[in-house]
């Protein structure tokens, strides 16, 4: 062989085995490394050393990384690596096409967002997840159907129980929903029209989604007196079932019943000890938030906002409502001042009265700030087409025993916010990291990896989400990276609207989409649809 044809040769030879072998500047087989963390698995197990490195979407290897076989690496040196945290409870449906980066779960080290919970949904979910899709969006999103969605779709407000063609379309509907790629059934039974259902409509329709793994998802009927029944409620659709039974937003939520967790513990352990699979998760705070409707007796909706109009010109009426609200909301055995627990989060027709609470807002209008005058302002709130409140209704011990229970995890109740819009409940914000910040460093109630168990695996298993929730070779690169020194809430009643702090990365599917604590814009989430979807 000639000289140059010698060294064309070994060109040629060089080039062949570079591209069998990715070597070379352009072949580095990994795209993203994350050295030096503290990886917490996911799983419950105590944190350990390591490296993971990231291939597509995937994690493709955890332990001992070559940095040189990485496109980019980031350095975890004293940070904790766990797997993306999963919001199994949020209201996120319609905000994440407004605000596609969903900021304040991103900055929460929140990587998927599970929707349609309460018994309200997007409607039609094909369309939705359609919209989503061509937006782009920071986060994953699974999403449940909506019995109150369903039943408004079929029955409007109508107090009855369904007719035997009424019950038809609601299970059409909810199975057409299920195709789409829903992931179980949810109910709210105190909000409109879910609380005028009987158990018996409530069992029917969620045998819908048993051949697609659903799942059923409740706001409990109620949350005080007769939480037990609302429980044994909710076991009782998920047993005939025969699916797991998953309760929304679980607390003692009247002063009357605070310290009494075997109201909840007995009914949710006697059903597991039979088999029956019950979870329950919850929100890191004592006050709740929703619209000031459920504090009205849902008669008094029946047929819609109009005939409600026309029955408060009633004087009995007016009265009974009156009376129902005084026991629902005003009423305290411990001698609280309730009108300084409730307060406006967000009012479209007087914006000026968000952040405040009804004694304040009784002065600033003239008037006494007694119950019968707190009464008269909230029926005039439903008046002028509602607004939603924070009501402070739970006592601290409850929150921390609750806690620990090991089949509850954590959820946020919250959803999409835009900044400084409104004074919404401080959850929306600050969830995970206070479960970290304040309830794991501060005050110990939970170890770190208990707590991350119940953001990852725990749901990820409730919710049957494949390839997430664990940080294991061959998963989902869903990952949170943050100091664990730092990481907290800075969110408050009076300031929500403000992020954590200690975070540093967020990975969703494989992308930076938090990088040196700054939302990089990516858009690499994903919906993460249920078996069912056709
Ligand atoms: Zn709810």
């Amino acid at each position: 062989m000639r000289k140059p044809c010698k060294v064309l040769f070994f060109f040629f030879v060089t080039f062949i085995l570079c591209t069998l072998f990715h070597c070379g500047p352009k072949a580095k087989p990994y795209d993203l490394v994350i050295i030096n963390g503290l990886i917490i698995d996911g799983t419950g197990n105590p944190w350990f050393k390591g490296d993971v490195a990231i291939k597509g979407e995937k994690i493709v290897k955890i332990g001992s990384v070559d940095v040189n076989k990485a496109k980019k690496t980031v350095d975890a040196q004293n940070l904790i690596v766990s797997p993306g945290f999963i919001d199994i409870h949020t209201h996120c449906d319609r905000g994440i096409v407004k605000t596609p980066t969903v900021d304040n779960y991103i900055y929460q080290g929140v990587t998927t967002v599970i929707g349609g919970n309460c018994g309200g949904h997007p409607f039609p979910l094909r369309e939705h997840f359609k919209k989503i899709e061509e937006n782009g969006t920071s986060i994953n999103f699974a999403c449940l159907v909506g019995h109150n969605t369903i039943r408004r779709e079929v029955m409007g407000y109508k107090m009855d129980p369904p007719t035997e063609e009424e019950l038809r379309k609601m299970k059409a509907l909810i199975e057409e929903e299920m195709k789409a790629g829903a992931i179980g059934f949810s109910t709210g039974l105190s909000y409109l029209p879910g609380i005028y259902s009987k158990t018996k409509e409530l069992v029917e329709l969620a045998s819908v989604v048993v051949p697609y793994q659903g799942i059923y998802a409740t706001h409990l009927r109620d949350q005080a007196f007769h939480i037990t029944e609302a429980i044994e409620e909710a076991i009782e659709i998920g047993e005939k079932n025969r699916i797991p039974v998953q309760i929304s937003h679980i607390k003692l939520s009247q002063d009357a019943v605070w310290n009494q967790l075997e109201r909840i513990t007995k009914p949710v352990e006697e059903a597991r000890s039979r088999g029956v699979e019950v979870t329950l998760d919850q929100y890191p705070y004592t006050a709740t938030s929703s619209g000031f409707t459920s504090s009205l007796p849902s008669w008094a909706f029946e047929g819609g906002r109009e005939k409600f109009l026309e029955r408060l010109k009633d004087k009995d009426n007016y009265e009974k409502i009156k009376a129902f609200i005084i026991k629902r909301r005003l009423t305290s055995t411990k001698g609280i001042n309730k009108l300084e627990t409730i307060y406006i989060a967000r009012f479209q027709k007087f914006p000026e009265y968000e952040g405040k609470n009804l004694h304040e807002i009784l002065l600033l209008r003239g008037n006494d700030p007694t119950i019968d005058n707190a009464v008269d302002f909230i029926i005039e709130i439903e008046k002028n087409e509602g607004a939603s409140g924070v009501f402070f209704q739970m006592d601290e011990k409850d929150v921390e025993d609750l806690m620990q229970l090991p089949y509850n995890m954590h959820g946020s109740d919250g959803g999409v916010q835009v900044l400084d819009k409104g004074v919404p409940h401080p959850r929306n914000y600050g969830t995970f990291p206070r479960v970290i910040g304040y309830y794991v460093r501060e005050k110990r109630i939970l170890t770190l990896e208990e707590a991350i168990k119940k953001m990852t695996s725990l749901p990820a298993q409730t919710i049957r989400l494949k390839g997430r929730g664990v940080a294991k070779e061959g998963m989902y690169a869903d990952l949170t990276i943050f100091d664990p020194q730092t990481f907290e809430d800075k969110a408050t009643f009076s300031n929500p609207h403000q992020y954590s702090v200690g975070l540093k990365y967020v990975v969703v599917n494989g992308e930076l989409v938090v990088e040196n604590g700054k939302h990089t814009g990516g858009l690499s989430g994903k919906i993460l649809y249920g078996y069912g979807k056709k």
